[in-house]
């Protein structure tokens, strides 16, 4: 049986990820991501070696989850959008008749909208990370690079070309109105409340929370 793009794993069930709504959680390669968040929990805590479900036992864990009365995949990583089979796999949820929200950091927004296009996905959770601004002070910057890249010793240009992406995935959200979409934001604790603000401030048009840090120990 070939195997899917997501990590086999228990797939844990809550009303919580998406608020309200039974969701089941897949995961591509937790590892298999473009930023290197400060203390992210997926690429300190997976483990170097994973499987993947093969589709027969994709197959069985979704129809216990049809069971369950799970009305939602949700779909993360690691950065799903740099998962090469991905779409395959959405196919495949899809088909089984469960309707997929996207987990992203928002830097992959061709991707995204060609799975909007498609219709392979039916909402995505994007990551805001930072306050998503023209121009930032030296101060501004060198915070903003520990919160993205955890570490400061980067040209500028990283925390922009990371700005202009997430704005251009927004405005592919804007363009397909998916039913479960909304934006949150990680309280890491580098935002000031000024930070916490302008990110609400900006993003108005679009369903938004604010996530607890947790942090982890490095490896
Ligand atoms: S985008 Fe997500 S998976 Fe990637 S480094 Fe940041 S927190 Fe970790």
């Amino acid at each position: 049986m070939a195997s899917s793009p997501f990590v086999k794993t228990d797939i844990p069930t809550s009303f919580k990820d998406h608020p309200g709504v039974l969701s089941a959680l897949l995961y591509t390669p937790l590892r298999l991501c473009n930023l290197n968040c400060y203390h992210c929990h997926n690429k300190h805590l997976a483990p170097k070696e994973y499987e993947r479900f093969n589709y027969g036992e994709l197959e069985e864990k979704l129809s216990l989850c049809k069971l369950l009365g799970v009305e939602l995949v949700i779909v993360s990583g690691g950065e799903p959008t740099l998962e090469p089979r991905l779409e395959e796999g959405l196919k495949f949820i899809k088909e089984k008749g469960f309707p997929v929200r996207l987990d992203t950091n928002g830097t992959e927004p061709e991707r995204v909208e060609k799975l909007a296009q498609n219709r392979l996905i039916d909402g995505v959770a994007l990551d805001v990370k930072i306050p998503l601004l023209d121009e930032y002070t030296p101060h501004q910057l060198k915070r903003f690079k520990r919160v993205l890249f955890s570490r400061e010793d980067l040209e500028d240009s990283e925390v922009y070309n990371y700005v202009n992406r997430v704005k251009l995935t927004i405005e592919v959200l804007k363009r397909y109105s998916l039913p479960f979409t909304l934006l949150r934001t990680v309280e890491y604790p580098l935002l000031t409340d000024e930070d916490k603000e302008l990110i609400r401030g900006s993003l108005k048009s679009f369903p938004h929370q604010f996530n607890p840090f947790y942090p982890v120990e490095a490896e």
